[in-house]
């Protein structure tokens, strides 16, 4: 049988105006052999056509973002949050800010631009900057704050007289106007938008006279300080609030990277969005100048004119076909919101002003933000979405949903168990915690009398992110010694690695693993001592662990719990459904960046916590799910518990993405279990109760303690960072011991 062929690597750096474009096309119609990754530094996209509306209260946040991780998502392309730094053209590779670098076939850049004058004196410290435009939209509240603290009789001023300067002065102005605050609008141009007709600029001076909007011309800005501007001529003037919009400049980056840039700054492409000299690397957008028309404005409409040529170009440079000529549009519709509910449209020259024209520029810009907007802000997927969420319902899910079902296990153990009971560590006294318990971990203790705690855990790649796997992998195997009340030490890693995969791409997948995974150990105080590698049909990543712990009654076994003891679960539930949810992009930003957060939460502070309190019984919630743990714990303890469903901290996203009926591969096999609880009637129905079913990647502990210590012990673990921290239920004594699933 012939091997797959090798997918080669596009990476596209940034998600501006234009990547947005190349993931839906990509989406709608997948392209086939290549392996897609989006590294960006923001997991939201900001249309900046609408930023003028968010100052002056006509939009909210949300309307204007667009949510990179769906997007990304389906069109199967993994995403990175991280800046790019670097590009070595001639290694084809990317470094990153955080993470080892990334090898790319193809690569496009769609990064946007600084803004210009960033290094004079004071801007930094003093002034809100515009670009990256997503700073401005987090900083409009620190403008608030500045402008209600300064001088009363000091304007607010914007610095630039292009488009954005004067659609900033008047949202500004808008957004102010209840303070009776002054705006001023300072230019060293002659004139205002010195690249549009003079007539826009006239209709721009008239409707700045009626506002009360204050216009200086020909004056250059050279320093900010806290109350003051400085000008070129000497002056100073006074100011409650600096907005600097002076143009932009070329990344900085790009002149370290092999790449031909222009007197700005901006890397240099041919008409077909093909960086000049290097036939695999495209740009599009502020980040690139047109070396055939270096006149072309830094506007975010040519960016987005050329997403759907960079999206051919892409696909064609990946079929080896011919590429597309981009010819840049001779005019375009320039609509600036004047913050009143009016605007003023320009084209050919021509000016209209009034109520209808930002009617229009409303219609216009929510018709194109609406193309990228998968999910609503509830994470519902938009109408216009459905079909390409068409899901893959026999998806198999990674991380620790990918188990053997616990029933075989059971069984397979139980067969061993039945034949061979002295080799399963019974019948030897040196074991603390073997087979005959089935704990998180094994310990048992050396000739010299040390306990030593180990434990293996291994799972299938959940995302194509290799680097958070790693550091998933990491966490989730030490879990099991934290679960036990030992502190880790050691860790070999054993990885497989994708037999379809070239050595190149593999030798890149193993060195992101392993740093992702070093930067866990390195945190948890856990050295990383060696390792296995394997080729198999996919990457699974995992670790085998030990630890070490001073007493055996330091030892949280799973089967101490007793009648009156609490149970607290430390970590909010829902990691199965939130990784199936974010490979099929209904995952939003905010549910995953959740997620990862959680997956990566240490349980060594609750562990230790644990210890401390003793007398307490825990065990970690793995790829079984909780209802598995749990029942576990009352049958190995020979007590009862009782489990109340309402009192379940779930991960957000988590309940709306069941209720639509999303489920891990694993649920149907961790649901068996449900047999041998004593669901209410009631329970029956909640839309929680699947979440008990919902296997766990590096999942949170259940620790059992006396109920008088229980709430201050959650208060404890709030303060140590794990805020979903709760008492969950309580374990008492009836026979025979049952599970009892309540609301
Ligand atoms: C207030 C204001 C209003 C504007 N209004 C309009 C308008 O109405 N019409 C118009 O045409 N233009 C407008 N512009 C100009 C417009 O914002 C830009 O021209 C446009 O955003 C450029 O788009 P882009 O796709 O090149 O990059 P951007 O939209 O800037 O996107 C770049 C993306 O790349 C990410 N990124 C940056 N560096 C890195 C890195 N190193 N690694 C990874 N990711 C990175 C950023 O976080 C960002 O998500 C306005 C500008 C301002 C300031």
């Amino acid at each position: 049988m012939l091997a797959p062929a090798k997918k080669k690597q596009l990476v596209l750096i940034g998600g501006g105006h234009a990547h947005i474009q190349v993931l839906k096309r990509f989406a709608m119609k997948p392209l086939s052999d290549m392996a897609i990754t989006l590294i960006s530094d923001r997991d939201v996209g900001i249309y900046s056509g609408m930023v003028p509306g968010l100052i002056a209260g006509s939009y909210q946040a949300e309307e204007l973002q667009i949510d990179l991780v769906p997007l990304a998502a389906l069109a199967g392309a993994r995403f990175v949050r991280d800046a790019a730094t670097s590009i070595q053209t001639t290694e084809r590779q990317i470094t990153l800010g955080s993470r080892p670098p990334i090898n790319y076939d193809i690569v496009s850049l769609n990064l946007g631009a600084p803004i210009a004058g960033a290094d004079l004196p004071g801007v930094r410290e003093f002034a809100l900057p515009t670009r990256p435009i997503a700073k401005l939209t987090d900083a409009l509240g620190s403008l608030d704050k500045r402008v209600a603290q300064g001088e009363p009789d000091a304007p607010v001023v914007v610095v630039g007289g292009g488009a954005g300067g004067v659609e900033i002065a008047f949202c500004v102005a808008a957004r102010l106007a209840s303070g009776g605050v002054k705006v001023r609008l300072i230019a060293a141009s002659s004139r205002l938008l010195p690249d549009r007709a003079r007539a826009v600029a006239d209709a721009v001076m008239a409707a700045a006279r009626t506002r009360g909007i204050d216009i200086v011309l020909g004056q250059r800005v050279t320093s900010v300080s806290e109350n003051q501007l400085g000008l070129q001529s000497g002056e100073h003037m006074p100011h409650r609030g600096v907005c600097w919009t002076v143009g932009v400049t070329g990344p900085e980056w790009f002149a370290d990277s092999q790449l031909p840039v222009d007197a700005g700054g901006f890397v240099l492409t041919d008409s077909f969005l093909r960086v000049v000299g290097h036939s695999n690397v495209f740009a599009a957008g502020d980040c690139a100048t047109l070396q055939e028309h270096p006149e072309l404005p830094k506007a975010g409409v040519y960016a987005v004119r050329q997403g759907p040529v960079l999206a051919d170009n892409l696909r064609a440079r990946a079929n080896r076909t011919a590429l597309k000529r981009y010819e840049p549009q001779q005019d375009y519709l320039g609509l600036l919101d004047l913050g009143d509910g009016t605007a003023i449209g320009t084209k050919w020259g021509q000016v209209r002003q009034g109520r209808w024209v930002m009617r229009l520029k409303r219609r216009i810009d929510r018709a194109f933000i609406k193309n990228f907007q998968a999910l609503d802000s509830e994470g519902r997927v938009q109408p216009s979405f459905r079909k390409l969420f068409e899901m893959d319902e026999e998806m198999s899910c990674g991380g620790c949903a990918a188990k053997l079902p616990a029933q075989s296990l059971e069984r397979a153990l139980r067969n061993v168990a039945g034949s061979d009971a002295e080799h399963l560590g019974s019948a030897d006294s040196t074991v603390l915690l073997g087979l005959d318990l089935a704990d998180d971990a094994a310990a048992y203790r050396t000739s010299s009398g040390d306990i030593v705690v180990r434990s293996v855990d291994v799972f299938k790649a959940f995302s194509d992110d290799s680097y958070v796997v790693g550091q998933v992998a990491a966490m989730n195997a030490i879990s099991d010694l934290y679960a036990c009340g030992a502190t880790p030490r050691h860790a070999l890693a054993l990885l497989s690695l994708p037999e379809h995969e070239s050595p190149r791409h593999n030798e890149a997948t193993l060195s992101e693993v392993l740093a992702g995974a070093r930067v866990v150990f390195a945190h948890e105080g856990v050295h990383l001592l060696g390792g296995h590698t394997t080729i198999a049909s996919e990457l699974s990543v995992g670790f085998s662990v030990d630890g070490s712990i001073d007493e055996e009654s330091q030892l949280l076994r799973l089967d101490a719990m007793v009648p009156g003891n609490a149970l607290v679960l430390t970590k909010a539930l829902g990691t199965g459904t939130l990784l199936l949810a974010d490979r099929l992009g209904r995952a939003r930003a905010s549910d995953r960046a959740a997620l990862y957060s959680s997956m990566l939460r240490s349980n060594g502070p609750a562990a230790a916590l644990a210890v401390k309190t003793q007398l307490v019984a825990a065990t970690d919630v793995s790829g079984f799910g909780l209802a598995y743990h749990l029942h576990e714990m009352v049958a190995k303890s020979g007590v009862s518990a009782t489990l109340y469903l309402s009192r379940l901290p779930l991960l957000p996203g988590t309940a709306s993405l069941m209720q639509d009926g999303l489920r891990s591969s694993a649920h149907p096999f961790n649901s068996q279990v449900g047999a041998k609880l004593r669901v209410d009637d009631a329970a029956r129905q909640h839309p929680v109760l699947p979440t008990l079913y919902d296997p766990q990647t590096s999942g949170g502990l259940i620790i059992a303690l006396p109920q008088a210590q229980a709430k201050d012990f959650v208060n404890q673990l709030h303060e140590l960072g794990d805020p979903s921290a709760a008492v969950i239920g309580e374990a008492m004594s009836s026979e025979p011991p049952t599970l009892r699933i309540s609301v």
